[in-house]
């Protein structure tokens, strides 16, 4: 039976590293979200970060924006944000509405605040190992596979899935670990013998327990990044939880695995982004 790496826990546990490195502190950490729209996952996701802030003790402000705002007017939102000095990371919650370019305008948030680590800057940076902002998902699969205890370097690691934001920064950062990586999507072929040699397995696919046991090795550690509604209305990852747990050496759940592990990701690269800005003004 493997081990359950409990994201709630470990969230909750670097919320409260963050809480106590941050009280005796004067000018706090802040982050401000965008959001465009009334996408009700969106809304959900940002009051969860508006909760998280002030559960730490960090300054943030909340943009929401109607259906119908220009990308002219986001431009100059985000314009007022970076050279705001009481924020030092900005996101803008995805998807936005279909007439504004999501790429161009996560590019425009300044690289040191920008906490998703989107920005071609900071994927460049990633890419190259040189220090930077990293995205939050990629990063919190990387905090659970440490928390196993077992060493990357060396292992097979299969990352399951391309995604700008999951797939492909989760394979680099493997990489950077020593690991031997493959990449795997739709177009693969004998994805089950490729999945079944890996040590460290890593599924961002988008398809409800699309992962069976027979697709795991042994002993294999398991990281289920997918987010799901089963037929039942229920979240469920791209993992078959109940088989695979059988067979692998360590599994985080869905829910309560990568999910909650991301927010509080967030939280840190927001204190990260604030300790390199007090670092810069000496
Ligand atoms: P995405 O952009 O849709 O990417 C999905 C990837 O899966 C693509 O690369 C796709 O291949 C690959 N894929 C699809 N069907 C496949 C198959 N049958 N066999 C092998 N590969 C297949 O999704 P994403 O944004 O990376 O997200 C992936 C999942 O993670 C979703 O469930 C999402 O909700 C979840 N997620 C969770 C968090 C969190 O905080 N827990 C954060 C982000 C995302 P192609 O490239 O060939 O199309």
């Amino acid at each position: 039976m493997a081990i359950i790496l409990d994201g709630k826990k470990e969230a909750k546990k670097i919320r409260m590293e963050l809480k106590e490195k941050i009280s005796g502190l004067k000018e706090k950490p802040g982050l401000a979200v965008i959001m465009v729209g009334d996408n009700p996952a969106s809304k959900v996701y940002v009051n969860n970060k508006e909760k998280d802030c002030k559960e730490i003790g960090f300054y943030s402000e909340i943009h929401k924006l109607p259906e119908k705002t220009t990308e002219t007017e986001i431009i100059d939102l985000i314009d007022k944000l970076n050279n705001n000095k009481k924020i030092h990371g900005i996101i803008v919650q995805l998807p936005l509405p279909k007439h504004l370019n999501s790429t161009k305008i996560t590019n425009l948030i300044l690289p040191e605040k920008d906490v998703d680590g989107f920005t071609f800057v900071n994927l460049g940076k990633l890419l190259t190992n040189t220090p930077g902002l990293i995205a939050c998902t990629p990063k919190g699969c990387m905090h659970f596979i440490k928390l196993t205890g077992e060493s990357i370097e060396g292992k097979n690691a299969v990352v399951i899935g391309r995604s700008n934001i999951v797939g492909k920064p989760m394979a680099i950062l493997l990489m950077h670990a020593n690991a031997t990586v493959t990449i795997c999507h739709s177009k693969t072929k004998n994805l089950s013998e490729i999945t079944s040699k890996a040590d460290i397995l890593v599924a961002a696919i988008g398809k409800e327990k699309f992962i069976k046991s027979e697709m795991v090795k042994q002993g294999a550690i398991v990281i289920d990044v997918g987010m799901n509604i089963d037929k039942n209305g229920k979240l469920c990852g791209d993992v078959d939880f109940e088989s695979v747990e059988k067979k692998a050496s360590f599994i985080t759940p869905v829910p309560g695995g990568v999910g909650p592990m991301t927010r509080a990701i967030l939280m840190q690269n927001t204190y990260e982004a604030f300790l390199n800005f007090q670092n810069m003004k000496g």
